[in-house]
């Protein structure tokens, strides 16, 4: 009646991320799909964008015996917590991570993971693939402008001295450039600039890039 009691005082050492195989290990061609709902026991991703210790992770796992091991096929689905790598704003998003690995029966060097005492631990695989699938720089949007360097707010708009800092630059070698070319070939027209001489064509080619781009700002 009362059976349960006794069985609290097993030792708890399992991860949530650990799979007992025993009633399928060596049967090749068996198949076992299950569902592993959780929250993160630790903290994965060291960098600016992370799962974040307690964060529910679903794993979705279908697991294929193979003759030298188990392959281990998952889908991991969770929340990216950190911040942004300009603003600084916190971010909080989904965050979906695929990923196949094979669990040998012996060690093999070539293969990372191996079976041990009938069970497969999830947990480098899923570590690996979470910290590869992660962005080195998270950004809250894609065209995020980051800070202002004076006041510390939230950029909402582009600084304004930013055109002015890289024009001047660019305005006198533009007209360097053109006094050169003035001065050595001075009857030439402006279809002659392609000339014989290739420097003269990149610097021609580099001044045009500069107006262009100085002209939208
Ligand atoms: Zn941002």
């Amino acid at each position: 009646m009362h059976s349960e009691p006794r069985a609290y005082n097993l030792p708890v050492t399992s991860s949530p991320y650990l799979v007992n195989i025993a009633t399928i290990v060596g049967k090749a061609g068996t198949m076992r799909t299950l569902e592993l709902d959780f929250d993160a026991p630790e903290r994965i991703g060291e960098g600016l964008g992370y799962i974040e210790k307690g964060t529910p992770i679903e794993l979705d796992v279908r697991l294929e015996v193979l003759h030298d091991g188990i392959l281990a096929t998952a889908s991991l689905e969770s929340r990216m917590s950190g911040e942004c790598s300009r603003c600084l704003t916190p971010l909080d998003e989904p965050l979906r991570v695929d990923f196949a690995e094979l669990f040998a029966y012996a060690r093999d060097e070539a293969l990372e993971y191996e079976v041990h005492d009938d069970t497969v631990d999830l947990e480098p695989p899923v570590r690996d693939a979470v910290v590869l699938a992660l962005p080195f720089q998270p950004v809250c949007r894609p065209d995020c402008l980051g800070l202002d360097p004076e006041t510390g707010e939230k950029l909402v708009e582009p600084l304004e001295e930013q055109a002015p800092a890289v024009d001047p630059r660019w305005a006198a070698l533009a007209g360097f450039g053109a006094s050169t070319e003035a001065a050595e070939e001075p009857a030439t027209g402006s279809e002659e600039v392609a000339g014989p001489r290739e420097t003269d064509v990149r610097e021609g080619t580099r001044n045009h890039d500069y107006k262009g781009e100085s002209g939208q700002r």
